[in-house]
C-alpha cells in the first residue's frame, strides 16, 4: 500500500465499470480515476467507448456494473451505511450540478437568444437571481468573444460561434468537472480553431477537471496532462502526452496514431 494517500477524492473514479446495451459489451471492467484539476483526454477508435464514459458520467446512461464515483460520492448508487444502494433522482441532480457536458452537436436551446441560453440552467437549476445570472453570463460572453451576439438565436451563429456560446453555457453552471465530447468533430476545419484556442484558454486559466474525447491530437498533446487510448472497452495505454505520441508503447496505440496523424 502506497503511504502517500491523496487526502482530497478523486474528481472521478471508475472502479470495475461494466456498460452492455444488450449483447454488446462496450466497457468491460474499467478502473481509473482522474484528479481534481486533471486534464485527461480519451482517444481511440471509434466504437471503443470514450463517449459511453461521458455520458454514464452525465448520467445520461447507467452502468451495468461497477461504481462511479464523483468526488468521492457514487454516482450511480448510494451508501447506506455499509452497504451501496440505487441513488435517488435527487442524489443524482446534485452530483449532476457539478459535471457540465459540452457536446459535438453544440444543443443549444434553438428558441432562446444567446444570453437565455446561458442564463437558463444557473436560474433554474441553481437558483441564481437572475440579474446575477445575467452579469456572469455577460462576462462569459466576453471570455469566449462573443458579446455582441446576446440577443441573436443560435440559428444565426455559425457553428464555432454556437459551440462557444455552449462553452460559456456550461461554465455558467460553475462546473468542477467539464465532459467535453468531439466539441469540434462537426465544425468546419476553419472554425476548428477558435474553439480549441478557446478550450486552452480555459485549462490555463481555471483548475476545472476536464475530461476530453477528441480527434485533435495537437490539442490534446497540447492541453492533456494525461492521455488514456481505449480499444473495445478497455484501456489499452494510459500515459503522459510525450510518451503517448513520442513513444507509443502499445502496438494498438501505434497503429492507431499513425491512421490519424
Ligand atoms: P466512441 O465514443 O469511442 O466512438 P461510443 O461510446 O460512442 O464509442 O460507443 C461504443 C459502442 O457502443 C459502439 O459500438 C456503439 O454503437 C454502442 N452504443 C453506444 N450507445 C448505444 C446505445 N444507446 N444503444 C446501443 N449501442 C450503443
Amino acid at each position: 500500500m502506497s503511504t502517500d494517500t491523496p487526502t482530497t477524492a478523486p474528481a472521478v473514479h471508475f472502479e470495475n465499470v461494466v456498460k452492455r446495451f444488450g449483447d454488446l459489451e462496450v466497457l468491460r471492467g474499467l478502473d481509473f480515476s482522474v484528479q481534481p484539476g486533471e486534464r485527461v483526454t480519451l482517444i481511440g477508435p471509434s466504437g471503443s467507448g470514450k463517449t459511453t464514459i461521458l455520458r454514464l458520467l452525465m448520467t445520461l446512461e447507467k452502468v451495468t456494473d461497477g461504481v462511479i464515483w464523483v468526488e468521492g460520492e457514487p454516482l450511480s448508487h448510494m451508501r447506506k451505511g455499509e452497504r451501496l444502494v440505487t441513488a435517488t433522482e435527487a442524489h443524482l441532480r446534485e452530483v449532476r450540478k457539478r459535471i457540465g457536458m459540452v457536446f459535438q452537436q453544440f444543443n443549444l436551446f434553438p428558441n432562446m437568444k444567446v444570453l437565455r441560453n446561458i442564463t437558463e440552467a444557473p436560474v433554474h437549476t441553481l437558483g441564481v437571481g437572475k440579474d446575477e445570472a445575467v452579469v456572469r453570463a455577460r462576462e462569459l460572453l466576453d471570455l469566449v468573444g462573443l458579446s455582441d451576439k446576446e440577443d441573436a438565436y443560435p440559428s444565426q451563429l455559425s457553428g464555432g460561434q454556437q459551440q462557444r456560446v455552449a462553452i460559456a453555457r456550461s461554465l455558467a453552471m460553475r462546473p468542477d468537472i467539464l465532459l467535453l465530447d468531439e466539441v469540434t468533430s462537426a465544425l468546419d476545419p476553419e472554425l476548428v480553431v477558435d474553439v480549441l484556442d478557446l478550450l486552452k484558454d480555459i485549462a490555463e486559466t481555471t483548475d476545472i477537471t476536464m475530461l476530453i474525447v477528441t480527434h485533435e491530437m495537437g490539442f490534446a498533446r497540447d492541453v492533456s496532462d494525461r492521455v488514456m487510448m481505449f480499444d473495445s472497452g478497455v484501456i489499452v495505454e494510459d500515459s503522459a502526452p510525450d510518451a503517448m505520441f513520442g513513444e507509443p508503447k502499445h502496438e494498438r496505440t501505434q497503429s492507431f496514431l499513425r491512421a490519424v496523424l
